[in-house]
C-alpha cells in the first residue's frame, strides 16, 4: 500500500510553520492549486524568536551546501539573510576551532552563514507569505487525520478555546513538519497504521545560551569561537558566533549529562571549564543582552516510516519529525532543504509518499550517522548497543579530524562531509584515505593566530 500517487491535486495542507513546514510549503505551491499552512504558533512580525521554536535562542549556522539548497528553493534568501546582517564567515580561516582531535589550522575551505533563527525564519516568511494560493493559518492545533487507506484531511482545533469542537479540513496531501514532538505515529494508528520502528540515541546533550555586545573595537584576529568535546572525558562544548546586531550567541552545551547552568555564575563558571579559556576570557566582562536559556530536548530519533508495511497515500512526514540529530552539527536545516527538493521531485515525477518516506530517510542518512556515532563515544548515551564497526569507525574519523586540522585538503574533505555536500563514505575513498593516513600523526598544534590562504 502506499504505492499509489496522487491523484488529485487541489488542495495540500502542511502542518507546522517552521523550516521544513515553510519549505514544504515552497514546493507543494508549484504543485497544488492552493496550498494552507497550519501553524498553532503565532509567526511574529519582527526577525525575533517563537515559543512553537524554541531551539530558535540558540546557535543556529547554516553550512555552504545547505545555504545553497536553501537559496535555491527560496530565491532571494540569502540576499536577504546578508542585508539583514547575518555574517558570512569563512571556515574555518574566520574561526578558532579546537577540534576534538586539537586545534584545526585556518584554512580557507568554505564558508558558513551564521544568524539568529528569528532571522531566518523571518526572511523565509518574506519570500513566501502573500503568495495569494497559500493560506496561512495561525493559533491552530491540528489534532489528527481523517480517512483510512488513503489520508483525506486533518482534524483541527483553535487554540486557546478547549470548549470549542474539532474541526475537519479536506487534503489531497497532508505533510507533517510538527518537529521532534510530532504526534504523527499516534495519528496514524488512529487510522488502524501499526506503530512506526523508532531508533533513539540520546547523548544527554543540554543547552544553555545567551546573547553578548560584542565588545567595541573588538579584534583579537577571530570572528567566532569553536571549541569542541573531547570524548569521553571532556564533554563540553562552547561556540561564540557573531550574529546580525553586533551580537554574540554564545551556546554552550555539555553532554554525557553534564548540563550547562542557567544562573550568571555557574554560566561562566562552566565556560571556565571548556577544553581552553579563550572563550571564557572572551565573555567574561562582555556586556549580557539576555538571560541564559535551556535546551535538553536533543536525543537523536529515527522514526522508520519508510519500513512500515503500508503507508497511507496523501500523507508524507518531513523534517526533525521523520529524523531529528544531535543538533551539535547543525545539520537540521539542510537536511529539512534536501528532503522538500525529494517532496518537489515526487510531485514532478508522479511518485508516491511511500516512495517519499525512502528518500526523506536517506536525505537525512549522512547526518544521523555521524551525529550519532560521535554520540555513541560517551560512556551515558542511551540507546541500542554500540556495535563493533561503529568503534571501528569512529578511530577512523578521530584520524580523518586530527588529518583535517593539519592537511587543508583533508580538511575540505571534512566540511564537505560534516556540511552534508558528501556522504560520510566519501573519507574512505583512496585519495581521502591516502591523505588521512599521510597527516594522522602529526601533532595538534597551538591556538592558530593567523587565517591561511584559500586552499583550493
Ligand atoms: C539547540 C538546537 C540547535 C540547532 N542548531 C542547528 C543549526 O545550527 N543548523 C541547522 O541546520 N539545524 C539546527 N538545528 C535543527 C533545526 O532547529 C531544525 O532541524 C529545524 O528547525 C527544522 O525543524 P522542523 O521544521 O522539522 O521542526 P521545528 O523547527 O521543531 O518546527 C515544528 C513546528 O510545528 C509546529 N507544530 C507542532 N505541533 C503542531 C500541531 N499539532 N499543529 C500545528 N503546528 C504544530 C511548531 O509550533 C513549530 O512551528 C538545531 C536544533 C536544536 C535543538
Amino acid at each position: 500500500m502506499g504505492g499509489t500517487t496522487l491523484t488529485r491535486r487541489r488542495h495540500a495542507v502542511v502542518v507546522g510553520g517552521s523550516l521544513a513546514g515553510l519549505l514544504s510549503a515552497r514546493v507543494l505551491l508549484d504543485h497544488f492549486e492552493e496550498v494552507t499552512l497550519l501553524e498553532r504558533d503565532g509567526f511574529p512580525g519582527e526577525p525575533v524568536s517563537r515559543p512553537g521554536v524554541p531551539q530558535g535562542r540558540h546557535l543556529h549556522v547554516l553550512w555552504e551546501h545547505g545555504r545553497g539548497l536553501l537559496d535555491g528553493l527560496i530565491p532571494g534568501l540569502e540576499s536577504d539573510l546578508l542585508a539583514g546582517g547575518a555574517p558570512d564567515l569563512r571556515l574555518p580561516a574566520d574561526f578558532l576551532w579546537l577540534t576534538s582531535g586539537g586545534w584545526r589550522r585556518r584554512f580557507d575551505t568554505t564558508r558558513m552563514l551564521t544568524f539568529s533563527r528569528g532571522l531566518l525564519d523571518h526572511a523565509v516568511r518574506g519570500r513566501l507569505f502573500g503568495e495569494p494560493r497559500l493560506a496561512v493559518r495561525t493559533g491552530i492545533e491540528v489534532t489528527g487525520l481523517t480517512g483510512d487507506e488513503a489520508v483525506t484531511g486533518v482534524r483541527y482545533t483553535e487554540r486557546g478555546d478547549a470548549a470549542r469542537a474539532e474541526e475537519l479540513m479536506a487534503a489531497d496531501l497532508v505533510v507533517d513538519a510538527t518537529g521532534r514532538g510530532s504526534h504523527a505515529p499516534a495519528w496514524l494508528a488512529e487510522l488502524g497504521r501499526p506503530l512506526p520502528r523508532e531508533t533513539r540515541i540520546d547523548p544527554l546533550l543540554g543547552y544553555a545560551s545567551r546573547y553578548y555586545a560584542i565588545p567595541p573595537g573588538h579584534d583579537p584576529g577571530w570572528k567566532a569561537l569553536y571549541l569542541q568535546a573531547g570524548p569521553p572525558e571532556a564533554k563540553r562544548t562552547g561556540g561564540l558566533f557573531p550574529q546580525e546586531g553586533g551580537r554574540w550567541i554564545c551556546s554552550l552545551s555539555g553532554a554525557g549529562g553534564d548540563y550547562p547552568p542557567t544562573d550568571e555564575e555557574g554560566y561562566l563558571e562552566y565556560a571556565r571549564g571548556l577544553r581552553d579559556p579563550v572563550l571564557y576570557e572572551a565573555i567574561k566582562d562582555a556586556e549580557p543582552l539576555t538571560p541564559v536559556v535551556s535546551f535538553r530536548r536533543t536525543a537523536g530519533h529515527r522514526r522508520h516510516y519508510d519500513r512500515m508495511r503500508s503507508w497511507p497515500a496523501g500523507f508524507a512526514a518531513i523534517g526533525d519529525s521523520v529524523c531529528a540529530f544531535n543538533p551539535i552539527y547543525g545539520q537540521g536545516i539542510t537536511v529539512a532543504a534536501a528532503s522538500a527538493l525529494e517532496l518537489d521531485r515526487m510531485l514532478r515525477e508522479d511518485r508516491s509518499t511511500r516512495w517519499f518516506q525512502r528518500r526523506a530517510k536517506r536525505a537525512g542518512a549522512g547526518a544521523w550517522l555521524i551525529s550519532t556515532g560521535e554520540d555513541r563515544r560517551y560512556a551515558e548515551t542511551q540507546g541500542p548497543r554500540v556495535l563493533p564497526h561503529t568503534r571501528l569507525i569512529n578511530a577512523y574519523v578521530s584520524l580523518a579530524v586530527r588529518a583535517a586540522n593539519t592537511d587543508p585538503d583533508s580538511c575540505a574533505d571534512m566540511l564537505d562531509v560534516l556540511g552534508l555536500a558528501k556522504p560520510p563514505t566519501s573519507l574512505f575513498r583512496p585519495a581521502a584515505l591516502a591523505r588521512i593516513m599521510a597527516n594522522r600523526s602529526r601533532p595538534p598544534e597551538a591556538a592558530p593566530l593567523l587565517p591561511e590562504p584559500a586552499a583550493r
